[in-house]
């Protein structure tokens, strides 16, 4: 019998139109395999067991009332705990949102529902996505499915490890710094950050606003893509929400070719820091690139070097004004409110209790970026040199298709390693935040296993603004070209659980 959990989103909705398998039986076979792993995963932190067997029921109903389903009717998904969902909980991985039902959808769930999606339920993540392993979620730390030691990266672990555990084909994610590659590069799954703009922001709670990305996650290049479609495209409730038709990802994805492409190789990520294993891997690909029929061009782009710190200045200073919100008033948890204190000592005892250390380590660098002496010398300087890195990819955007490099520079750490080391787990994005700096695309995807540990390694395929397509036409082709060398898809070689 064919066990439903590991087939691809793409051929699971196939199954479900042709009636070969009803969306009930797919929903169940994926709730059982939640059932059975994920109390050692720890990917969701809550499983909507009857809203997914309730739409299971009704992608069936309109099959059988024979309704043409849409491409991804049916297929179940899992959801970062960052989207609001109406009457469904949502906590961003904080104390403070604990116990919230939001009482509206954010675009993106609005839209995996008119896409008949099923959602299984909410994946662990970073407290408001801040950190590069979810071991900053309030509760508890999510294992990387090929060795549960390990970090399945962050924000969004939960998302890459109900992916590559086979608890769901589809995941979202967001993507500030780096939140949806890096995870997915480290389980070795597919995981792309849209252009800025390209996906709704409405509902998806803010972290930084600018740079703030929501995207998909699958296992395979072609289900990202038809993912990508699903919830893509403009929304009047997102005034930063780009008014053009969105990129055709689908029809790339299913194209896949790099021949008479040119392809840069980034100078600035590599050295010092890389692990062996990565770097082999990811010379294989540039290789690999090469043997399709791509050109390689060495390009260099010397203010990334300077990313990481631009960023954190940036994505701090906005987080201090967006997380101003919880003010113990409005959401979630209120601590203290016993009649005698004044608002002002319930929202400080609320935000005592209910952020975390990293999320009030961000506060306070953000407040102290943005004071007024300080102002011009830190935010004012970080703003300018993110003009400076997007001047950098304009410049190689004018000779090259795309860009690529390692999406990361380790491999999935083990979970403790980095967690008092607050630059050490920076540095998991030092490839991942240019991207997010000028807004433009971006895509990691699995390129074979590091000789020395035997973990996954990302392949991290950068393109312009609005042409998100490049990402899925260079990631088919390379995919293909791997699964072919491989005799399989990479998580075939993952341990079971
Ligand atoms: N790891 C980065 C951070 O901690 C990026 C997080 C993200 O993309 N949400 O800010």
């Amino acid at each position: 019998m064919t066990d439903l959990t590991k087939l691809t989103a793409a051929r699971t909705a196939e199954r479900i139109a042709s009636g070969e398998t009803s969306a009930v039986e797919v929903a169940e076979a994926h709730l059982a395999r939640v059932e059975a792993v994920d109390e050692k995963v720890h990917a969701f932190l809550h499983v909507d067991r009857e809203g997914a067997l309730e739409t299971a029921r009704r992608v069936d109903a309109k099959r059988a009332a024979g309704e043409k389903l849409g491409p991804l009717a049916g297929v179940p998904l899992a959801l970062k705990d960052i989207f609001t969902t109406e009457g469904v909980p949502t906590t961003v991985g904080s104390r403070i949102l604990e116990g919230w039902v939001p009482p509206y959808d954010a675009t993106v769930t609005r839209r995996l529902k008119d896409a008949d999606v099923v959602i299984l339920g909410k994946t662990n993540m970073d407290e408001f996505a801040m950190g590069s392993s979810t071991e900053n979620s309030a509760y508890g730390p999510t294992g990387n499915p090929w060795d549960l030691t390990r970090i399945p990266g962050g924000s969004g672990g939960g998302s890459s490890a109900a992916l590559a555990s086979f608890q769901a084909p589809l995941a979202i994610g967001t993507d500030t710094g780096g939140s949806i590659r890096q995870p997915a590069a480290v389980t070795g799954t597919v995981g792309v950050k849209p252009t800025y703009g390209g996906v709704s922001r409405y509902g998806m709670v803010a972290f930084s606003s600018s740079l703030d990305q929501g995207g998909p996650c699958a296992r395979t290049v072609l289900d990202a893509a038809l993912l990508h479609e699903a919830i893509a495209g403009h929304d009047p409730l997102d005034s930063t929400s780009v008014d053009a038709p969105v990129p055709a990802v689908v029809e790339a994805a299913r194209n896949g070719d790099v021949r008479g492409m040119r392809v840069g190789v980034v100078t600035e990520f590599s050295g010092e820091g890389y692990q062996d294993g990565v770097m082999r891997r990811f010379t294989e690909s540039v290789e690999l690139l090469r043997e399709l029929g791509a050109e390689i061009v060495e390009i260099s782009c010397p203010s990334f070097t300077k990313a990481l710190a631009a960023y954190y200045l940036i994505a701090p200073s906005e987080c201090s004004s967006n997380l101003a919100r919880f003010d113990a008033m409005r959401y979630g948890l209120r601590v203290g409110d016993d009649g005698t204190r004044s608002a002002e000592d319930v929202t400080a005892l609320t935000r005592e209790a209910g952020f975390g250390p990293e999320v009030k380590r961000r506060i306070m660098l953000g407040t102290y970026a943005l004071s007024s002496g300080y102002y011009d010398a830190y935010y004012g300087s970080a703003q300018k040199v993110r003009t400076l890195i997007t001047r950098d990819f304009q410049r190689a955007f004018e000779s090259v298709d795309v860009l690529v490099s390692p999406t990361t520079p380790t491999t999935a750490f083990p979970i403790g390693e980095r967690a008092d080391d607050p630059m050490a787990m920076y540095l998991a994005d030092l490839c991942t935040i240019p991207s997010n700096l000028a807004g433009n695309a971006a895509m990691s995807l699995p390129c074979g296993l590091a000789p020395e540990d035997g973990l996954p390694v990302g392949l991290q395929i950068i393109a312009p603004a609005m042409a998100d397509d490049r990402l899925y036409r260079v990631g088919a082709a390379v995919e293909a070209a791997f699964h072919t060398r491989w005799g399989h898809p990479l998580l075939e070689e993952a341990p079971v659980l």
